[in-house]
């Protein structure tokens, strides 16, 4: 009992914690309407999806602020806001950070010491990839007016953008891989001179080890008596 009160007290702090207000909620639509004017002016040729998604969320948006319960105007009020920070304008929003989180990571399997060709070939194949992908991005961006067509853009952007994700998926995967390559190299490496090391232990123990002069029994280097016939060991 006392567990699961002290699982519900958490709950409920994690709920506060994360979960949207109606606080929260406000706050968040204000700072949309102000990245709504900065993402037209950053992307004038999308200006009429991004007035057709904001008109969209002010329908739902005012439609919340007639409920009296306050659950389901916290719900109405969230789903305003996703119009503005998910979809479509959540891709554009999120484009230039995805594209430097890939370059980022391109980089980083650039400084990679790759040592087996098939990870060689993947890694070329990638960046090939992340080459394309960045491209398509760039071009879905920075489409011309004589481009842009507001119901074929946002599949454009989500096309676009889905291309990022996966080169930089492709790119994590291939660093993983190589990083489990190079651990099994060395791994491998430090067994070998481990063997090596084993080995010249054994000789030079050897090298020390004395014949008994009467019976031709090894002995152990520094015995003064022979373990077999008890011969006095002579010290060479
Ligand atoms: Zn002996």
């Amino acid at each position: 009992m006392r567990k699961f009160f002290t699982f519900f007290a958490i709950s409920i702090f994690m709920l506060n914690a994360c979960g949207p207000t109606l606080e929260s909620s406000n706050e968040n639509w204000k700072k949309n309407q102000e990245a709504m004017t900065q993402l037209k002016a950053d992307y004038a040729t999308f200006s009429p999806l991004i007035d057709q998604k904001l008109e969209e969320a002010k329908k739902v948006w005012d439609a919340a602020q007639g409920i009296s319960n306050e659950e389901e105007k916290l719900d109405k009020m969230v789903e305003a806001n996703q119009f503005l920070s998910s979809g479509a304008i959540g891709n554009l929003r999120n484009m230039k950070g995805k594209i430097s989180d890939l370059k980022r990571k391109k980089e980083s399997l650039m400084t990679m010491n790759v040592s087996n060709y098939q990870l060689e070939d993947r890694t070329q194949y990638a960046f090939e990839s992340v080459k394309k992908s960045i491209k398509k991005a760039e071009k879905a961006m920075y489409m011309t007016k004589d481009e842009f067509n507001i119901d074929e853009a946002p599949g454009k952007l989500d096309r676009a953008f889905t291309g990022l994700t996966d080169a930089y998926k492709e790119v994590e995967i291939i660093i993983d891989l190589i990083d489990k390559e190079n651990n099994k190299i060395a791994e491998e490496k430090k067994d070998k001179e481990q063997k090596v090391q084993d080995e010249k232990k054994k000789v030079e123990k050897a090298k020390a080890d004395i014949k008994c002069a009467y019976c031709g029994t090894m002995n152990k280097a520094g015995s003064t008596k022979c373990s077999s016939c008890g011969a006095a060991i002579e010290k060479k």
